[in-house]
C-alpha cells in the first residue's frame, strides 16, 4: 500500500519532524521568522500539560498570577551574573506609542527580576513568607536557528517563583518542582528523564544551583526539558530585598524559580512518532478513540455513529464518517495524527456486531464484540501508556555508555551519540575543551549518582564521579 503523506523518521529525524508538525497541523511557522503559530491540535495538547501540572501547582499551595510582558531594562541589570546570561538574546522595545522612551524596555526572557521587584513591595516580615506564584505566559528569547516547539524565538511555559524564611523550604521547594516535572513527563507524557544538578557552566544565570531534567532524542541528542533553580539568596540581595525576621534582625528571602515550556511537546513528537506520523500516549492525546466506518457501508455507518454516542463521554472520541475520502485515506490520516486507538467499522464487523480495534503504536489488529469494546479500549489505553514510556526508558538504558576512553567519547560523538557517562573533573576548561572537540557538554551529575574514584575523561586529574554528557538540542 502506498500511503505515505509524510517523510520518514528513518530515513531523516529533521525532515521527518518539519514536516509532520505542520502536515499534522500542530503548528506552522510565522510570518516573523522564528516564531510559531500554535494550531488547535497543538495546543490541546498545552492546555493537557497544563490542566496536569495546575492540580500539583495548586495543591502545593502555589498561586496563579500574572506579571507584565515589559521589564524595564534596569531590573534586568540588577543581577549581573543573570543579565549577562540574557543578554545575547534580548528583545528590547525603545519606542512606545511613537515617543523614544525614556528607559528601554525588555521583553521578558523570564520574569525573575519584576517579579521579585514586586514581592519586595509587598513583604516586610517573616510573616509574610513564604510567597508562592506561578504565571503560565509566553517569554521572548531571540534565536538564531530555529525549529517549531524545541526552539522558538517566542514561547510559552509556565515560570513558578516562591520565596521562603528558611532554605530548608527554599531546597524542598527546588526538589519538589524537579519531581513534579519528571512526574509529567513520565505519567503523563510516557516520557523518561534523567533528572540532577546542572555544572557551574551551564547552570541558570544568577542561580546558586540548576537543576535539570533531560531527555534523550531518537537521534541521540539531549533535550533540556525541564530546570529548576535555587537561586539561594542572589536576587534578594541583588534587589535589596530584605525582612524582619522573628528576632528583628535582617533576613533575606531564600529563593527558587522553575519553569517547563511548550518544548516539551517536540520532545513527545519526537520520541514518540514513527514513519506513519504521531505517535501519542494516552494520556496526552488529544483524541484517545477514533471511529471509522468504511464509506458506503450504510450498517456500519450506522452502528458506527451509535458507538460514538455510548463512547464520546467516557473518551475523548471522534467519528470520521465524512464521505469523499477512501477508507484506506482515512486510516493513514488517523495514524499521522497520532490518535492511540482506531475503531474500523464496515458491513462485515456490523453483521457480527463487532470492530476491528486497531492500537497506533504496534499497529496491531483485533476483532471485538461490541459488547465488549469499552473493557478492550480501557485496557488498551493503559497498556498503550506503559508500553511507550518502556519502549522510551529502553531507548534511552540502550543509548547510556558508560565510558573511560577519550578516544571512545569522540567516536560515539561523531556517530550515535547518546547520552555518555564519564568521569569529569569539574574544571571549566576541560568541559569547554570537551565541548569544542566533540559538541558534547556536560547535561547534568545524575541523581543518586554513586561516588567513585577516577580519572577526567580529558586531561586525566582526579574525579569524584561520573557526568553525564550528550550533544544537546
Ligand atoms: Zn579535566
Amino acid at each position: 500500500m502506498t500511503k505515505k503523506f509524510i517523510k520518514l523518521k528513518s530515513e531523516d529525524l529533521s525532515e521527518w519532524y518539519n514536516d509532520l508538525v505542520v502536515k499534522a497541523e500542530l503548528a506552522d511557522y510565522a510570518p516573523v521568522k522564528g516564531c510559531m503559530v500554535i494550531r488547535p491540535y497543538g495546543y490541546a495538547i498545552w492546555e493537557r500539560i497544563q490542566s496536569f501540572m495546575d492540580k500539583f501547582i495548586k495543591e502545593k499551595g502555589v498561586q496563579n498570577a500574572y506579571f507584565p510582558l515589559f521589564i524595564p531594562e534596569s531590573f534586568l541589570k540588577k543581577e549581573k551574573e543573570h543579565v549577562a546570561g540574557f543578554a545575547p538574546e534580548l528583545a528590547i522595545v525603545t519606542i512606545g506609542g511613537g515617543q523614544e522612551l525614556t528607559e528601554k524596555l525588555i521583553v521578558r526572557p523570564t520574569s525573575e527580576t519584576i517579579m521579585y521587584e514586586m514581592y519586595k513591595k509587598w513583604t516586610q516580615s517573616w510573616r509574610d513568607l513564604p510567597v508562592m506564584m506561578n504565571q503560565w505566559c509566553n517569554v521572548v528569547r531571540w534565536e538564531q536557528r530555529t525549529y517549531l516547539f524545541l526552539r522558538t524565538t517566542e514561547f510559552l511555559w509556565q515560570e513558578g517563583h516562591c520565596a521562603h524564611a528558611t532554605d530548608q523550604e527554599n531546597q524542598e521547594m527546588v526538589q519538589w518542582a524537579l519531581n513534579l516535572y519528571k512526574k509529567t513527563y513520565s505519567d503523563l507524557l510516557a516520557m523518561y528523564g534523567v533528572t540532577g544538578i546542572k555544572s557551574e557552566t551551564e547552570k541558570f544565570g544568577g542561580a546558586s544551583k540548576t537543576y535539570t531534567i533531560e531527555v534523550l532524542m531518537p537521534n541521540g541528542k539531549a533535550l533540556q526539558a525541564g530546570t529548576s533553580h535555587d537561586l539561594g539568596q542572589n536576587f534578594a540581595k541583588s534587589f535589596d530585598w530584605s525582612l524582619q525576621d522573628q528576632n528583628g534582625d535582617k533576613l533575606y528571602p531564600y529563593q527558587n524559580s522553575w519553569g517547563l515550556s511548550t518544548r516539551s511537546i517536540g520532545g513527545l513528537i519526537m520520541v514518540h512518532g514513527d514513519d506513519n506520523g504521531l505517535v501519542f500516549p494516552p494520556q496526552i492525546a488529544p483524541t484517545q478513540l477514533v471511529i471509522v466506518p468504511i464509506p458506503g457501508h450504510e450498517k456500519a455507518i450506522k452502528l458506527a455513529n451509535s458507538i460514538f454516542d455510548q463512547l464520546k463521554s467516557k473518551y475523548r472520541s471522534q467519528i470520521d464518517d465524512l464521505a469523499g475520502e477512501t477508507a484506506g485515506f482515512k486510516f493513514n490520516k488517523w495514524e499521522m495524527k497520532g490518535v492511540p486507538i482506531r475503531l474500523e467499522i464496515g458491513d462485515k464487523e456490523a453483521d457480527i456486531d463487532s470492530a476491528v480495534v486497531v492500537r497506533r503504536d504496534t499497529l496491531e489488529k483485533q476483532t471485538v464484540k461490541i459488547a465488549d469494546l469499552e473493557k478492550t479500549i480501557d485496557q488498551l489505553l493503559i497498556d498503550i501508556q506503559s508500553n511507550l514510556l518502556e519502549k522510551h526508558q529502553k531507548f534511552t538504558q540502550d543509548n547510556t555508555f558508560s565510558v573511560d576512553s577519550y578516544d571512545e567519547f569522540k567516536k560515539i560523538m561523531s556517530t550515535t551519540r547518546g547520552f555518555i557517562s564519564a568521569h569529569w573533573c569539574e574544571s571549566a576548561d576541560c568541559e569547554a575543551k570537551i565541548k569544542e572537540e566533540t559538541k558534547a557538554t556536560t547535561r547534568c551529575l545524575p541523581d543518586g549518582q554513586k561516588d567513585e574514584a577516577g580519572v577526567c575523561i580529558h586531561c586525566g586529574q582526579p574525579s569524584k564521579h561520573r557526568w553525564l554528557f550528550a550533544q544537546s538540542y
